[in-house]
């Protein structure tokens, strides 16, 4: 079947959400989603949404924009950062406006908690900056969107999962997607297209992620040519549940919750005198392990299954049941614990990818190491790289990401769409895609996806996680690089059109391995530690050599490298001391 619009929106997330509601006001606008909208990942955001609105003390964008930089490791790019930190503020009220259920001051104004690298006066002290919903913020943001696009008569093809683009020379014509209830294979012409299809930690074992998030946008463009940029800065959030990777917001030490070692002791006093335990993540991670290693972890014998505490005891019950009640329900359901009376264990889990689609401030795909672009072609959110999170995010510096670069590309493709012919559409555009399904259906029944699945997660854990070294890194290489090779010859099941999730496993698992190997060679190839890349044979960071973005072309098999300047317009890069 093929359908005609003027904007497509791959993705019902909150940056997607936010690019079809200002797309709809003016041009025929769909939003292709794999899930229900409600069920896009934005909703399990839990901690909160940052903006200087300065409610509860002295704050101020520049501040926001100073930290999100430094945080950043000094390789995010700075105009991004100010655009970020300037927009927040007006993004945040917006939301507020149309309806967004935040947590109040008793002034009524919207209440502000701390989180990590979050800081007042350029790295004095925390700052009341995120503001909230409990801890269901994403849940809100989302709901409150979706209710908007509607409004519009945004028209939603909910449980499509597109599994190809249509580019010809640097000119994007549409997508080609797959109907989950049915199995048809329908074509989406469009003017403009925006890939909104968020992040992609299910290639590691432990990880944050909903199963949905195998990263196929990045993965189904770079087949196409694109180029993805910093991908090897993998976030890991320091909090997850012990051993199954949920995520234990940090906003719980935004509240004052405080991480122990095996003898009790605060040991991030040790690490960050300043900021303590709110010190940016990649920081915090890295002191979890080195505790670890010494030792201090909890169970103490310096294997895998060592952990640290998250003690909130101390906020009690009431605390704990108006601004973190869901937190408190999943430790209850998973750990058997209540967290205003023992302390929760926890360990670092693969959480958020700094890197992906290269775009530039207005959300347009850019092609090459000069700044060129793709026309009609956009991302935004999770998938994309906007540089504004460098080497490493700031906590809640990601929904306000999603709200102001969502909302620019939105504004830019309907901008785009006004001037442009339709470009055209080469016939028998979707016969790869139905290719591509036949042999699926009629590989070999006895090749399973789900060996391939677990050896990649493995391998990905454990040798491109927190610390990663040159060697180690080169298995993988070869490991994904076979398993790339194995997928190849796998075949599905059930061969029936309808719902049919055998297929649509396998597809991911083809994404999940195109950027597992994507992943992996930029992280092998940048020989400095920066950020979430931590290479323990090279264990400083490397201004004269490594200031710069990476790009990774996928060729088939191989990989091709190339370097982005990074934009340092306002703040020359300094050790980073919290
Ligand atoms: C547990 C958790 C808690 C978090 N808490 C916070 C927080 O408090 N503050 C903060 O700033 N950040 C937080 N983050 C990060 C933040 O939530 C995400 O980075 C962000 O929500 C991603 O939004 P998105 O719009 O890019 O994508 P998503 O919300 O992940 O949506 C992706 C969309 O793409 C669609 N899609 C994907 N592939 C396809 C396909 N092939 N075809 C069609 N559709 C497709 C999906 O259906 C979905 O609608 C958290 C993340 C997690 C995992």
């Amino acid at each position: 079947m093929v359908h005609e619009y003027e904007a497509i929106v791959v993705g019902a997330g909150g940056a997607g959400l936010y690019a079809a509601l200002e797309a709809s006001r003016t041009v025929k606008t769909a939003v292709l989603s794999k899930l229900y909208p409600m069920r896009s990942h934005t909703g399990a955001a839990q901690g909160g949404i940052s903006a200087a609105l300065g409610n509860l003390e002295e704050d101020s964008p520049d501040w926001h924009a100073f930290d999100t930089v430094k945080g950043g490791d000094y390789l995010t790019d700075q105009s991004s950062a100010i655009l970020l930190a300037e927009d927040a503020v007006r993004a945040v009220l917006d939301l507020e406006n149309r309806g967004l259920p935040f947590n109040r001051t008793p002034e009524g104004r919207i209440d502000q908690r701390r989180f990590g690298g979050h800081t007042s006066n350029y790295g004095e002290e925390a700052v009341r900056r995120s503001c909230y919903a409990a801890d269901r913020t994403g849940h809100m943001i989302l709901q409150t969107l979706y209710q908007q696009c509607i409004k519009n008569e945004v028209s939603f093809f909910d449980e499509f999962h597109v599994l190809d683009v249509i580019i010809e020379g640097r000119i994007c014509a549409g997508v080609i997607a797959i109907e989950l209830a049915t199995g048809e294979v329908h074509l989406f012409k469009s003017q403009a297209v925006l890939f909104a299809t968020g992040g992609f930690g299910r290639m590691f074992r432990v990880t944050s992620n909903a199963y949905a998030n195998t990263g196929d946008g990045p993965a189904v463009l770079a087949r196409r040519g694109v180029p993805l940029q910093d991908m090897e800065f993998f976030q890991f959030h320091p909090t997850g549940i012990r051993g199954m990777g949920i995520l234990i917001t940090e906003g719980v030490r935004g509240e004052g919750g405080i991480l122990r070692n095996s003898e009790g002791k605060r040991f991030m006093e040790d690490y960050t005198p300043t900021l303590l335990d709110l010190a940016p993540r990649d920081i915090v991670a890295r002191s979890i392990i080195s505790e670890i290693r010494a030792g201090r972890g909890i169970r103490g014998d310096g294997s895998v299954d060592d952990y640290v505490h998250l003690d909130a005891t101390h906020l009690g019950k009431d605390v704990i049941e108006a601004k973190l009640p869901d937190i408190a329900e999943f430790c209850r359901t998973y750990q058997g614990i209540d967290p205003s009376e023992k302390p929760i264990p926890v360990m670092p889990t693969a959480h958020y990818a700094m890197g992906g689609i290269p775009t530039d401030l207005d959300g347009r795909v850019i092609a090459d190491e000069e700044g060129g672009v793709y026309e009609g072609l956009y991302a935004a959110g999770e998938c994309a790289c906007v540089s504004v999170h460098g080497a490493n995010r700031l906590g809640t510096n990601s929904l306000v990401d999603l709200v102001v670069y969502g909302r620019r590309a939105g504004i830019s493709m309907t901008a785009y769409v006004k001037g442009a012919p339709a470009a055209p559409v080469p016939k028998d555009s979707d016969a790869a895609v139905r290719q591509f399904i036949d042999s699926l259906k009629a590989g070999k029944p006895h090749l399973r996806g789900e060996g391939i699945r677990g050896e990649m997660e493995s391998s990905m854990t454990e040798k491109v996680g927190i610390y990663r070294n040159r060697s180690d890194m080169q298995r993988v290489i070869d490991k994904i690089s076979e398993l790339r090779d194995r997928i190849n010859r796998v075949g599905v099941q059930y061969s029936g059109d309808r719902f049919n999730t055998d297929l649509t496993e396998a597809i991911e698992l083809r994404n999940l391995l195109d950027l597992a190997l994507i992943t992996v060679q930029a992280a092998h190839n940048r020989e400095e530690s920066r950020g979430a890349h931590s290479r323990e044979d090279f264990p400083e960071r490397d201004d004269v050599n490594w200031l710069k973005h990476s790009l990774i072309w996928l060729d088939e098999t191989r990989v091709q490298k190339g370097f982005r300047p990074v934009d340092i317009t306002k703040w020359q890069p300094k050790p980073r001391k919290y």
